[in-house]
């Protein structure tokens, strides 16, 4: 069997080898009310993962007893991104197709006294509630029949009554310490069109309710869930008792993944999105799986980071950097390497005619990666910043005198600076070292930099763009995060690229610049960046 590596693993190790289940069942169950985020990917890692691990199965469960706010968009934005995090479901379920099962269950809940038809509004029922330290008040409605509990909510079905008119509760004790098991509402009346029943109901089942059920008609064995539901078990596992669920599933909680920096809440995401304050769900700084499948981090990073990142009960907040630290480390041994050049000057070759094929290293990391040619010739660009008339002690970049490696080709000597009428460089004039060419340098020149290039005469024209967080870092604890949100976060260069990269789209590190996203867009090339080159995570 497999080696447990987290708590979870290890109870449904102990059930398995205590033949309390011969097979593990999960559900990943989310709410199609938003896209999903990275804290779904936590999720996912835990829900499907557990199965895979032990040879169970994982359905697909969509959520959907709140008709008001969930749509079919969602549903297929929900699934695209499952499958693009390379998981794969036993079966996709929903609440509403179990509304009959879990209907008739709450009138044998009635049948058995334990379920009754209560006229309190919401207001009042949260009213007489009660507090941590104070028992609640029972409703003046607990103690109907069970055939008047049973007449009332047949007509509540019916659609006799308004929304909020009357609802049904379970009977439970007013007086627990658990608050969520003072005769918790279990029904409610909601006149409302439902993305997949239409209008076959006006009554809706509450979470707490329906999820114990739905587990169960599904064979769930564990049910996985974030530490907010730790409260809610009790309410769980009376459902499973009351109604006799054998086997019954074990609903087991772990710590959500909260991340410094990005906000994780559907709710809050949907507000940047309706704001326009991001271009859509999909925009590259969004935490949303297509948020960042669109920047450009790939699915095995996110699953290596939540595995990293661990499957713990304590609560706490994941730095930034260490998940770009991860993705990093993945681009780092797997994306190609190319050339771009963000601010560019001329560097013109005063001393070479024509063009000849360089060889470029692929990716130093992949053992067999290989060469690729690029073009080197008479006129090119470098970098604003690797050239200084007014060079800082130990500048290893270029200066007038001074000689520095042009990458995988040769070394140059600056020899004069042509500047506008503002002193801004246009142009540097160098001398090129015929036999200091990489690979069979036999020039003896010492030059300590080395300059990332392009070609001018076949470089392509690129919108280069960069990213910060959406979240500024947080000034005290518990900050809002509206306070907290990052307007200017989008930053939008040209640059000059190897024509290489407008061939393909991929992920690439552009040398000593970042590792960006190659695509065109309206017919040009854009470079989208992924993560920064530097690792600014303190392990
Ligand atoms: P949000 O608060 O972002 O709207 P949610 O909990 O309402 O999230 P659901 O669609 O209900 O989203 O969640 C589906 C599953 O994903 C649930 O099991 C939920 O516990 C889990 N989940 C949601 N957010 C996180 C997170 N940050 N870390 C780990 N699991 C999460
Ligand atoms: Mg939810």
């Amino acid at each position: 069997m497999a080696e447990a590596t987290n708590f979870i693993e290890q109870i449904v190790e102990d059930d398995l080898a205590a033949g309390k289940i011969s097979a593990v069942q999960t559900r990943f169950p989310p709410e199609p009310n938003g896209y999903l985020h990275i804290g779904h990917a936590k999720a996912m890692f835990v829900d499907f993962g557990t199965a895979e691990k032990y040879g169970g199965k994982c359905n697909l469960f969509f959520d959907d007893t709140n008709p008001s706010k969930e749509k079919t968009e969602f549903v297929d934005a929900i699934r695209a991104d499952i499958r693009w995090m390379g998981y794969t479901w036993a079966k996709e379920v929903y609440a509403s197709d179990f509304f009959d099962t879990i209907y008739e269950y709450a009138e044998k809940l009635i049948l058995m006294g334990k379920a009754f038809v209560c006229d309190l509004s919401a207001e009042e029922i949260k009213n007489t509630r009660g507090t941590l330290t104070e028992p609640g008040v029972e409703s003046p409605y607990r103690n109907r029949t069970a055939e008047e509990n049973l007449r009332l909510f047949r007509e509540m079905k019916a659609g006799k009554y308004a929304d909020g008119e009357k609802c049904l509760r379970a009977k439970i004790d007013m007086a627990s310490p658990n608050v969520n098991l003072r005769d918790p509402v279990i029904y409610r009346i909601l006149h409302a069109e439902h993305h997949r029943t239409g209008d076959k109901w006006c009554i809706y089942p509450m979470y707490d309710y329906a999820h114990p059920i739905c587990d169960y008609l599904q064979g769930v064995t564990h049910s996985l869930c974030t530490l907010e539901f730790e409260d809610h078990r009790p309410l769980y596992d009376w459902v499973g008792i009351t109604l006799g669920f054998d086997p019954k599933p074990r609903q087991i909680e772990f710590a959500r993944l909260n991340l410094t920096n990005l906000v994780m809440s559907k709710r809050y995401l949907k507000k940047l999105v309706e704001e326009g304050a991001v271009h859509g769900w999909d925009d590259p700084r969004m935490p949303t799986l297509a948020g960042l499948r669109a920047r450009g981090i790939p699915a095995e990073a996110i699953k290596d980071f939540c595995e990293r990142a661990g499957v713990a009960k304590a609560q706490s907040e994941c730095e930034i950097s260490y998940f770009e630290a991860v993705v990093r480390e993945y681009l780092n041994a797997h994306a190609p390497r190319a050339m771009a050049v963000v601010d560019p000057i001329k560097l013109t070759l005063t001393n070479y005619e024509g063009s000849e094929d360089v060889d470029f290293e692929i990716n130093q990391m992949q053992e067999g990666a290989g060469t690729r040619k690029i073009t080197f010739g008479k006129t090119l660009y470098i970098e604003r910043g690797d050239f200084s008339l007014d060079p800082p002690p130990k500048y290893y970049r270029l200066k007038l005198g001074g000689y520095a490696r042009l990458k995988n080709a040769y070394i140059v000597r600056a020899d004069e600076a042509v500047t506008d009428e503002n002193g801004n460089v246009t142009e540097v004039k160098c001398t090129y070292f015929p036999e200091s060419r990489s690979g069979n340098d036999t020039s003896g020149i010492k030059a300590k930099g080395v300059l990332h290039w392009v070609n001018a005469e076949t470089c392509v024209d690129a919108t280069l763009k960069q990213y910060e967080h959406l979240l500024r870092d947080a000034d005290y604890a518990g900050q809002d995060f509206s306070e907290r949100m990052n307007y200017d976060s989008e930053h939008i260069f040209s640059a000059k690229a190897e024509p290489y990269l407008s061939e393909h789209a991929e992920s690439f590190q552009l040398m000593r610049t970042g590792y960006y996203r190659a695509f065109t867009e309206g017919g040009k090339l854009v470079l989208s960046e992924i993560v920064s080159l530097k690792d600014n995570f303190n392990k």
